[in-house]
């Protein structure tokens, strides 16, 4: 997928500013077809787009109730291992 063709899969009407991924996904969290054979959650993936990741081993937490939201603001970067115990930790937490 190009560029082009992922952002027009974002609806950024929303009035509460969430980014809503329109391309499916799995779990109901959005899945993007980078290309033929190579997927990635959506969100990590327009997190790594706008923010970078630093280090590719780490993480982008979703922290927004809409599952395929998929808004930078909504997301935070974390650690592999803050996030696994994060999780651990508190259950209520959203699970990506
Ligand atoms: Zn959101
Ligand atoms: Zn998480």
């Amino acid at each position: 997928m190009t560029m082009n063709e992922i952002w027009a899969l974002i609806d950024f009407d929303d009035p509460e500013g969430h980014w809503i991924w329109k391309g499916g996904g799995t779990d109901g969290y959005g899945v993007i077809a980078i290309r033929k054979g190579y997927t990635m959650k959506a969100h990590r993936f327009i997190y790594s787009v706008l923010r970078g990741l630093g280090d590719s081993s780490n993480d982008v937490h979703h922290e927004c109730p809409i599952k395929l939201c998929v808004n930078p603001d909504h997301m935070s970067l974390m650690s592999r291992g803050a996030h696994v115990a994060m999780h651990n930790r508190d259950r209520r937490r959203w699970l990506r």
